[in-house]
């Protein structure tokens, strides 16, 4: 036995809901459960011991989407969220280019503000950018990513690089706004870092995850840097992995946006599910709506709050479902991010759809967000067999915009985990980071309290929608196993499965629920390796 965990109090997440007191690990396995006497009976010479003090240990936790290469990107920019008004975002513009001393024409890339927390209560302008520097091409996003502004400087760069009289509905010029897929022409304009430099962000990032106890990923990294180039993603992960020095487990969700892209992918081999315990590929990830936030995402019905828009459909139903149809045909497993009711119809019919054209064991597909639902979308979730990756966190935010947005009445039929798990429905647990921090005990506490992290409101939003402790944790532990078919080598701590797992501060089984979100992890084992400890 290469390490043995003693005295805890060890919950398994198995199908029996068993809580054991020691664990032995050999050779990054589980190769004994049990009481302290039954695997202290199988120690030897070189085992290291470890007493847990009773400390509550859990699987290591799998965060089921997230964008693990943007979030080393974006942890090197200009963070804008705590932003108040326009002013803010000029001040704190200024003083990024002087602290980095940032040299005439290199780029100024921030990320975060959001404009609903502005005392100027509107969106960021070129002008306001220009106030910061002319001397630099400079980008902001809005924190949903769906929304990104740049200066004077930065729109002549972009304009050089398309073709001046580019047309597009989701850029505006005069006002220097980017939309959706407008926002790929600016990005394109923007200097790509290198593959060693992708390497270290990668790294930065790990690093950041597995102190929230996170042993496993599932990201979306494609198209995080302005070159958009996956096969660069994919050698710094190979190379990373080559120098042993990826701690984190990583299934890609590849977002490959068009028929050409997916093809180019295909023909170059890739499967969902190549690769090692390392690094897989996962599903292929397509974006056919935007966020609440920003009103991009694409409704059935007209905004509450805007009722000249319903949203932003990025394909129409005949694109999609022709996308869907070839990854099914070659095996790869979907998972469409659809956050509006309209877009959750049309990522349930291209699923249908490619399904009935051809049979194949259960694909797996999914759905990401599935915020905007009612009774009959959870139906089909049901009766298809379609995964819901959820982020309990978005709940911080989200529930102080929902009804202005769509409406009380449309409102209660959202955010259903507790009827989408009462239903069966397989349900996964991610953070969506950076959209929001990856805290995956914030996670948690959103799901079964469904307050906002200061405690709103009290009792919690759509209370009956509350998920207890444990069905939480089964989201980032075994439900999202599930998601990359991986259950039956990690997700639960069982014999003969990966030794990844995590030592908790407090029991979040004991504890008062609203304390959940300040428990933290103060040890991370991955593959029998403790790499993580506080
Ligand atoms: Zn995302």
């Amino acid at each position: 036995m290469d390490l043995i965990l003693l005295s805890g109090k060890i919950v398994t997440m198995d199908s029996l809901g068993q809580t054991v007191e020691a664990i032995g690990i050999k050779n990054g396995k589980i190769a004994a459960i049990g009481t302290n006497d039954e695997v202290l009976s199988k120690k030897d010479m070189d085992t290291n011991i470890i007493d847990l003090k009773n400390k509550l240990v859990l699987p290591g936790f799998i965060d089921s989407h997230m964008h693990m290469l943007n979030y080393g990107y974006t942890s090197l920019q200009l963070q804008l969220s705590n932003c108040n008004s326009i002013n803010d975002i000029i001040e704190s513009g200024k003083e990024h280019i002087l602290d980095n001393d940032l040299q005439y024409g290199r780029w100024l890339l921030g990320r975060g503000w959001n404009q609903d927390n502005f005392t100027e209560n509107r969106f960021p302008t070129k002008d306001d950018l220009d106030r910061i520097s002319l001397n630099h091409p400079i980008c902001l996003t809005r924190v949903c990513g769906h929304i990104a502004i740049a200066n004077s400087m930065a729109i002549k760069i972009a304009k050089e690089r398309v073709n001046q009289k580019i047309d597009n509905e989701n850029i505006d010029w005069e006002l220097g706004v980017f939309r959706e897929d407008g926002i790929n022409t600016l990005y394109g304009a923007i200097e790509s870092p290198s593959t060693e430099e992708i390497k270290d962000m990668l790294v930065l990032a790990a690093n950041a995850f597995i102190q929230s106890g996170i042993t496993s990923v599932h990201t979306d990294d494609f198209a995080a840097m302005p070159d958009r180039d996956f096969k660069r993603v994919l050698r710094a992960y190979e190379e990373l992995i080559e120098e042993d020095r990826l701690s984190i487990r990583v299934y890609e969700q590849c977002l490959l946006p068009n028929i050409e892209i997916l093809k180019e992918f295909l023909d170059q081999g890739y499967r969902t599910g190549k690769g090692n315990e390392k690094f897989k590929i996962g599903p292929l990830k397509l974006l056919i709506d935007g966020s609440l936030g920003a009103r991009t995402a694409f409704l059935c019905n007209r905004y509450n709050d805007d009722p000249s828009t319903d949203g932003i459909a990025v394909y129409s139903q005949e694109e999609l479902n022709e996308l869907v149809l070839l990854a099914n045909k070659n095996n790869i497993q979907v998972a469409i991010h659809a956050i509006g009711d309209g877009a959750m119809y049309m990522a349930l019919d291209s699923i249908k759809y490619a399904k009935k054209q051809c049979l194949k064991k259960e694909p797996r597909h999914g759905i990401i967000h599935c915020q905007i639902t009612n009774e009959e979308i959870l139906d089909r979730f049901r009766d298809e067999n379609i995964l819901a990756y959820i982020q309990p966190i978005f709940l911080d935010y989200d529930l102080h915009i929902v009804e202005d947005r769509i409406g009380s009445e449309r409102a209660k039929k959202t955010y259903n985990w507790k009827s989408m798990l009462e239903r069966g429905i397989k349900v996964s647990g991610g953070s969506d980071t950076p959209v929001v921090g990856f805290n995956i005990f914030e996670n948690i506490y959103s799901a079964v309290t469904r307050m906002d992290l200061n405690k709103f409101p009290k009792g919690g939003w759509l209370p009956e929608e509350k998920l207890t402790v444990y069905e939480a944790v089964k989201l980032f532990t075994i439900n999202g196993a599930y998601a990359s078919f991986e259950e039956d080598i990690k997700g639960t701590l069982e014999l003969g499965k990966l030794a990844d797992m995590v030592v908790l501060s407090q029991d979040i089984f004991q504890i008062d629920e609203e304390k959940i979100k300040d428990v933290r992890a103060v040890m991370t084992i991955i593959d029998g390796k403790v790499i993580y400890k506080n």
